[in-house]
């Protein structure tokens, strides 16, 4: 069945993304990691939506600046890691893993993914074939390891790898393109790999997004994902932050 969300995509500060999830039949909306708030809240006024809920993946400024001047201007409810909870003074609501939250009948699963920091959590909406992955997941790439170890977040992208492939992966950030670079460097000859950097090049150049990526793309052309120890992924995570394109 086709998803009933309408979802948009507000571009904010250099690159990061902030989701807008409107749910048609209750008008619930939710904004998934607000950077800032004032396009939100325009985009929000400009369909006629009145933002209910935003869900925080992390703590960084970059997810919840918006946090609290969305909330003066809706009431919303603000969702977010109890493991960060003291530095997300704005949270409301705090959920840890196999919490439930919902968006009108939708429902999401909160799945813990502690590396990029220590409490990161991602958002699965089963029904909806979509995950939020906030910093940990990128089209091509993972998460720097601010607050956790190569072992975390290796087994964060071994557990993401096991969702249903067509899974629709909303990541925070637009850095396809640097990270697809980079993946060329470890893997020259995986053809699909080759083929979606076409594709990414162009799409870049004629300043098109890139995300939402799937698991299946990722499963098929994501270094950080198609490696099969923690010391490989640690390796190629060690590279990648000395790579300087
Ligand atoms: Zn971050
Ligand atoms: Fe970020």
């Amino acid at each position: 069945m086709p998803s009933p969300l309408e979802i948009v995509c507000i571009p904010a500060l250099s690159d990061n993304y902030i989701w807008l999830v409107h749910e048609p039949k209750t008008g619930e909306t939710l904004v998934i990691d607000p950077a800032v708030a004032d396009p939100v809240l325009a985009e929000a006024e400009a369909r006629g939506w009145k933002i209910s809920q935003i869900w925080n993946t992390h703590w960084h400024p970059d997810h919840t600046g918006g946090n609290q001047a969305i909330k003066q201007a809706t009431g919303c409810l603000i969702t977010g890691p109890a493991a960060e909870a003291a530095r997300i003074p704005t949270l409301d609501r705090r959920v840890a893993e196999g919490d439930r939250v919902r968006l009108g009948p939708v429902e999401a699963a909160v799945i813990e993914v502690p590396a990029h920091t220590a409490g990161h959590i991602a958002y699965h909406l089963a029904q909806e074939e979509m995950v939020f992955v906030g910093d940990t997941l990128f089209a091509m790439g993972c998460g720097r390891l601010f607050e956790g170890t190569a072992e975390q977040m290796h087994s964060n992208l071994q557990r993401l790898a096991k969702l249903p492939p067509e899974t629709r992966v909303y990541c925070a950030h637009e850095y396809t393109l640097a990270n697809g670079r980079f993946a060329l460097t470890i893997e020259p000859e995986n053809q699909a790999l080759v083929e979606r950097m076409v594709q990414v090049e162009k799409a870049r150049a004629g300043g098109e997004r890139t995300v939402p990526t799937t698991i299946a793309l990722e499963r098929a052309t994501n270094p950080f994902m198609r490696v099969s120890t923690a010391d490989e992924f640690a390796a190629r995570r060690h590279a990648k932050d000395g790579y300087k394109g």
